[in-house]
């Protein structure tokens, strides 16, 4: 399989092609009522590709997305790579003011916008731009283009150095900018992930955002001849219809949606025995939940670290290994695996140097699909990228087999006394009580220590439990300085865009006063 990869060129949209030759019938994408066959996504996205490039849309060119999931936004993504175009996902969540700003710095020279967006698109982007409605409506439609195009094959010869994407990240550092993803980097994602899966066809739902990371995870389906189904949005009960009546086999959550999946009263009448992979992955995961997860689901739960900057996973915990974990080695169920197929991770000190195990330092890593710039952006991308590594800003440790456990954002470390605490540590802490739903901890002004430890906790519904009683908990296993000395108890934590606990929101307030929306 990974042969095949290379003697088959590199424009990924070949990869459709070829599946589509072999499966012409079978169903390659679903979304709510859309269906289309492979012969027919093949066709479609042959038609939007030469449509763009009979408008003078030449190796690229960028063309930004900017919608709600939907079928059209992945034969979009297939006809940008036959195109040879560089793609510009907008997530729906930016506001206007950001979407003017990654616009600004993009320039892109087509938007496909639903009609959720339209009106705030329209005013932020250049009159020359041509925009493609996804719903019909008044403007040039997404099935005007369609009709423009072609159905004969195209793939445009493209170079593994060519940009691919703009994933444009807030990081953890608030600041918009892009990771260039390059052909050559989402190649060697589609060569990884096509080593771990079982070369059989599955039925992959994307629950999530289609514009973030499962991205790659539809293209390795369509490498496979998978069948990929996406949800318009997600709401638990629905993901749950799907996964049932769609016998799927793949999935990905968020463990902010693993938590709302796992709360639905109906979960354990369902049936889920097609379910082969459930991975975790985007932020990290209480014990407690790996746990709650496996016996509602079964051994089939795994989970990935990675970030924008190097497209994929890093590092990989097996559905075996955390099965194993369960019954036999818990400390294993806070790491995040071990260094996958083809990337090198290290834990290295502030001079680049790797630490032994059992030494926290910042976790880098090194691989084919690891970015290697931001888009116009020399200095973001001199502190990221050094020497082909990747410097995550992620704090971690190894354990002397090789299992990476990540214990902070190198920027959330909190400074007590001199005294360096890690808010993951104190977190897995607090989660060893049964009463902790959720849990994020910060640092806050002292006038003694300079910050101390302060943890905002969700208690599970109908528990009162109360301070005391947590910091008892933290008493048992974490050193002084680190237990907390606030505890607040909130409804629910603050998230962010892509849904994770959003520790800067809870931090600013107490830093400033000021609640931050
Ligand atoms: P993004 O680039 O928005 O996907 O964010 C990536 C960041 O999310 C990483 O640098 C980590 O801090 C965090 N993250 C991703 N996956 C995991 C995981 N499995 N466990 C813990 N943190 C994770």
């Amino acid at each position: 399989m990974v042969f095949m990869l290379r003697t088959c060129g590199v424009n990924l949209g070949h990869y459709l092609t070829r599946t589509a030759r072999n499966r012409p019938d079978a169903i390659a994408l679903t979304c709510a009522d859309q269906r289309w066959t492979y012969a027919e996504l093949d066709a479609e996205s042959n038609r939007i590709a030469s449509a763009l490039r009979a408008r003078g849309f030449t190796r690229g060119t960028r063309v930004a997305t900017l919608a709600g999931n939907r079928g059209e936004l992945v034969v979009v993504e297939m006809a940008l790579c036959k195109a040879g175009l560089v793609r510009v996902p907008l997530s729906p969540r930016l506001s206007a003011a950001e979407i003017g700003q990654v616009l600004a710095d993009a320039e892109p020279r087509a938007v496909f916008v639903d009609r959720a967006h339209r009106d705030t698109l329209r005013p932020l982007l250049d009159d020359a731009a041509l925009v493609v409605e996804l719903d019909a409506g008044e403007g040039f439609s997404y099935r005007q283009l369609v009709a423009e195009g072609d159905e004969a094959e195209i793939a445009v010869d493209v170079s593994p150095d060519d940009p691919a994407v703009l994933n444009f990240t807030s990081g953890s550092s608030g600041t918009l900018k892009a990771a260039v993803q390059t052909v050559g980097n989402r190649l060697a994602c589609l060569r990884k992930l096509a080593m771990r899966g079982t070369g059989d066809t599955e039925v992959y739902l994307a629950p999530g955002p289609i514009t973030h990371a499962s991205g790659m995870g539809i293209l390795s389906c369509f490498f496979r001849g998978s069948t990929v189904v996406v949800l318009p949005a997600f709401d638990v009960e629905g993901y749950l219809d799907v996964l049932e009546r769609e016998r799927v086999t793949t999935t990905f959550l968020v463990p902010a949606m693993l938590n709302r999946v796992l709360a639905s009263p109906t979960l354990a009448e369902r049936d889920l025995s097609a379910l082969r992979s459930l991975t975790l992955g985007g932020a990290p995961v209480s014990p407690t939940r790996l746990r709650e997860a496996v016996a509602a689901f079964g051994p089939v739960v795994a989970q990935g670290y990675g970030q924008a900057e190097t497209t994929s996973a890093i590092t990989h915990l097996s559905a075996e290994e955390i099965a194993h974990a369960v019954e036999a080695d818990p400390e294993l169920l806070l790491s995040c695996g071990r260094p996958v197929f083809d990337t090198e991770v290290r834990v290295v000190d502030d001079s680049g140097a790797p630490v032994p195990p059992g030494v926290i330092g910042e976790v880098v890593a090194r691989g084919p699909d690891c970015v290697r710039e931001y888009h116009r952006a020399p200095e973001a991308s001199a502190e990221t990228f050094r020497d082909g590594w990747v410097r995550t800003g992620d704090l971690g440790r190894f354990r002397e087999d090789g299992y990476l456990f990540l214990v902070d954002r190198k920027k959330d470390m909190i400074v007590s006394g001199g005294y360096n605490v890690y808010c993951t540590e104190v977190e897995a802490a607090l989660y060893t009580h049964p009463d902790v739903d959720e849990a994020c901890v910060h640092g806050v002004p002292d006038e003694e220590w300079g910050e101390t430890v302060k943890a905002c906790v969700v208690r599970r519904a109908g528990s009162d439990v109360g301070a005391d009683a947590l910091v008892e908990a933290c008493a048992a296993r974490i050193a002084r300085h680190k237990i907390p000395r606030v505890v607040e108890f909130l409804d629910a934590l603050p998230r962010t865009r892509t849904g994770k606990v959003d520790r800067r929101a809870l931090r600013e307030r107490d830093w400033t006063g000021v609640e931050r929306r």
